[in-house]
């Protein structure tokens, strides 16, 4: 059976050229970047080359960028870092109800420790609002952290009109921008963010590896202390094979950027027409437009995303669910019933996330079989009653 890989958001394959990189680096390109002899001047200049190249995709200067062990890491490290670095200035921090659990636990524990946070709702589409952010601020906040694009519901925030209103306050602003690197454009000037949080495994890039970028002259106490390693910024010996996978993934992006948007879109919206047309019942979750290339996400009444998960899992074809058990919770996901979902249709959600792989085929696949299923899974339901 050929397997469909519908589930790019929660990870993406690391590419062969990216791989091949990275493999001299287990072996015979094994120093130490701190050492000073020839095996360690090897491996830093392949290290400050990787840090060029994704400076080069998300335009900053190589200075500004932070290696780390992922996404998870790097916004850890900008909420803790920022708020430290600023005890003097202020506790406040602002972001959202949707975000991701690495922003919204950090946060859930600064306020533990006496710091106040503000959740700024969203509308049903998920968008925040750049007034509410506005209204929030206060002379105690430091720190706005709104994420670039939702990883559930693949809804893309006004990130340009909300820094626009944290520089003329004064505030720092951080974003999760792990779902949008590599996938659409993402400038750190255009967009006007002070530090922003990236992973490579979503980029086609090798797990286990992020960076946090910080715009030049922003105060941040180091998340993880111990060496000297990135201008004392993040102790640890490098992670150079990954380091350079992260390097090799973000020059493929750069140069792939404009393809994969454009691979993709007119995928997702044939498979959202094709899901909205041939299912009745039906609701897309996230922006219409305003929302990432490769992100589907309806909710399908009546039934659980669980049992559609697995019984697409049985035809081959991943997808992913925010409905309970997968996430090893009883409750729905935080996103969908902050758009407003009900627990029953929050449980009924079911995300397709598109990779630069997939094709008009497996869309062909999908909305053959998928309607099927929720058919027979309906017929089983006792809350369908037709
Ligand atoms: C995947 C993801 C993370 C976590 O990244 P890791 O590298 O897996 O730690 C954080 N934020 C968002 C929006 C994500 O999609």
């Amino acid at each position: 059976m050929k397997r469909i890989y519908l589930d790019n958001a929660a990870t993406t394959p690391t590419l062969p050229s990216v791989l091949k990189e990275m493999l001299p680096y287990f072996s015979e390109r094994y120093g130490n970047p701190s050492s000073l002899h020839s095996f360690g001047q090897e491996a830093r200049a392949a290290v400050e080359a990787a840090r060029a190249r994704l400076a080069g995709l998300i335009n900053c200067q190589p200075a500004e960028i932070i290696f780390t062990s992922g996404g998870t890491e790097s916004d850890n490290a900008a909420l803790f870092g920022v708020l430290y670095a600023n005890k003097s200035k202020g506790d406040h921090i602002i972001t959202s109800k949707i975000e991701h659990h690495a922003v919204l636990e950090p946060c859930q524990w600064l306020e533990k420790q006496g710091f106040k946070v503000t959740y700024l709702d969203v509308d049903k589409y998920g968008l925040v609002d750049p007034a509410a952010v506005k209204a929030a601020i206060t002379d105690k906040t430091v720190l706005v952290s709104i994420m670039h694009a939702n990883n559930e519901i693949g809804t893309i925030q006004p990130i340009e009109q909300i820094s626009t209103i944290t520089k003329e306050a004064g505030v720092l602003l951080h974003t999760d921008a792990v779902q949008t690197v590599g996938q659409i454009e993402v400038d750190v000037d255009k967009l006007g963010v002070d530090l922003l949080s990236l992973s490579a495994h979503k980029f086609y890039g090798p797990k286990g590896v992020g960076a946090l970028y910080v715009r030049k002259g922003t105060r941040l106490e180091p998340y993880i202390r111990g060496g000297g390693q990135e201008k004392r910024r993040r102790a640890s010996t490098e992670n150079v094979p990954g380091i350079i996978g992260l390097g090799k993934a973000a020059e493929i992006a750069k140069a792939e950027i404009n393809e994969r948007v454009a691979h993709l879109l007119p995928l997702r919206d044939r498979l959202i027409k094709g899901i909205l047309d041939n299912i009745p019942e039906v609701i897309l979750n996230g922006h219409p437009v305003q929302r990432l290339p490769k992100n589907v996400n309806v909710s399908v009444k009546y039934i659980e995303g669980e049992a559609m998960l697995l019984k697409l899992d049985l035809e081959g074809i991943a997808a992913s669910t925010g409905s309970a058990c997968s996430s090893g919770t009883l409750d729905p996901s935080h996103v969908l019933l902050a758009i407003g979902l009900t627990h029953e249709l929050a449980h009924g959600s079911i995300r397709f996330s598109l990779g630069r792989t997939n094709t008009d085929k497996d869309i062909d696949h999908v909305l053959e079989v998928f309607p099927k299923i929720v058919k027979k899974l309906r017929q089983m339901s006792p809350l369908y009653k037709k």
